[in-house]
């Protein structure tokens, strides 16, 4: 479906709710059913080079008590994910050193021999030869968010750092043949419901197989700690609308909207969302993963895979350990006669 700006615009404010989640959930029907694809994520380190004024893993924040699992450790995790029946491990971390990149990669083509697992990556900015070396190890996706389309805001929002990086890692995944999630927050300092709009606009350009958004969640130890948070029902009306936009895209229902609102990450679900990461990082290490409040510590259990699949279930939802492979991408692939993908 095709919207224009000043539809997209009309929509955010709020114009018809009922009919907007209503055509969303009804694509999610049409290209997933009511299936929802479980995908553990490892938050293997919480290490950042980086140091994006919203997040609580930047590295002047002194207040994080900062992690790495071991080799070891990491396998553990894995094990759970398998004996889970999950298809799909994510790894997850801060911007590391080489050293660590290169641990990594090790560790991916061990799994890849033992398992049929799909990896994705989420490991922020590298070179074209890391993204690379990860790929040849095995890594199947990258998830990357743009964070935001607009120079200023994000210039402001990621000091020392530019779009045009962030998009050229993109081309550069791209060529490397990932499969490549996006997305960006809603409600970043300086957003206006144009420079959203356009987020959603430039985003769908993009073509994505997978698409992550939230709200902008204020963090007490970062520069952006006295910034309002991202509007919930905003956040919602924006995934309803990406979802129109790009049928076939995987899109998760964040940990940011359950951080936003109790209940956030299912009423995703019910407005067109089709994906959900529970953690499986240690329960003792878990909290110190803390892009932002709330995040990892609403879910008081031992295997959030389990608690997940109960919520899932007393929700009316199925739920899917198959890897899911993005519909678009196995379609472009097939086109392309690329083999085992
Ligand atoms: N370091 C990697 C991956 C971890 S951060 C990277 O930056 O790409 C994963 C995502 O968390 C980011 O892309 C960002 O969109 C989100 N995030 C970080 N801080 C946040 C905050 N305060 N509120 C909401 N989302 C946040
Ligand atoms: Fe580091 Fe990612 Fe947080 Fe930025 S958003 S500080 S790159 S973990």
């Amino acid at each position: 479906m095709q919207l224009t700006k000043n539809q997209i615009i009309e929509y955010l404010q709020g114009a018809n709710d009922a009919a907007l989640f209503y055509q969303a959930s009804q694509l999610r029907q049409k290209y997933f059913g009511n299936e929802i694809f479980l995908r553990g994520i490892i938050e293997f380190n919480n290490h950042c080079k980086a140091n994006c004024n919203y997040c609580g893993l930047r590295r002047s924040n002194q207040c994080t008590h900062r992690y790495s699992l071991s080799d070891q450790e990491i396998h553990h995790c894995i094990e759970i994910i398998v004996q889970n029946n999950l298809g799909t491990v994510v790894l997850q971390s801060g911007e590391n050193t080489r050293e660590e990149i290169n641990r990594l990669t090790k560790i991916i083509r061990e799994v890849k021999k033992k398992y049929p697992l799909a990896i994705t990556l989420s490991l922020g900015e590298h070179s074209f030869e890391t993204y690379q070396k990860l790929k040849d190890a095995g890594a199947d996706r990258y998830l990357l968010r743009i964070e935001t389309f607009n120079k200023a805001i994000y210039q402001n929002a990621r000091p020392q750092r530019n779009l045009t990086d962030r998009l050229r890692c993109i081309e550069d995944l791209k060529r490397l043949n990932f499969e490549i999630g996006s997305g960006f927050m809603v409600g970043l300092p300086g957003e206006t419901i144009e420079t959203l709009a356009d987020n959603i606009i430039q985003l769908t350009e993009m073509d994505l197989d997978m698409i992550g958004i939230g709200p902008f969640i204020a963090h007490p130890d970062t520069p952006f700690k006295n910034y309002p948070s991202g509007d919930y029902l905003l956040s919602l009306r924006t995934l309803a609308l990406v979802k129109i936009l790009n049928p076939l895209a995987n899109m998760p229902a964040t940990s940011a909207m359950e951080s936003a609102r109790t209940g956030g990450r299912l009423n995703s679900l019910k407005i067109g969302m089709n994906v959900l990461m529970p953690t499986v990082t240690p329960a003792s290490l878990k909290g110190n993963y803390n892009i932002y409040p709330g995040k990892n510590t609403y879910l008081k259990c031992d295997n959030e895979i389990l608690e997940l699949k109960t919520i899932l279930q007393n929700a009316g939802f199925d739920y899917s350990g198959a890897r899911g492979d993005s519909l678009k991408y196995l379609k472009k692939n097939k086109a392309q006669g690329v083999k085992n993908v």
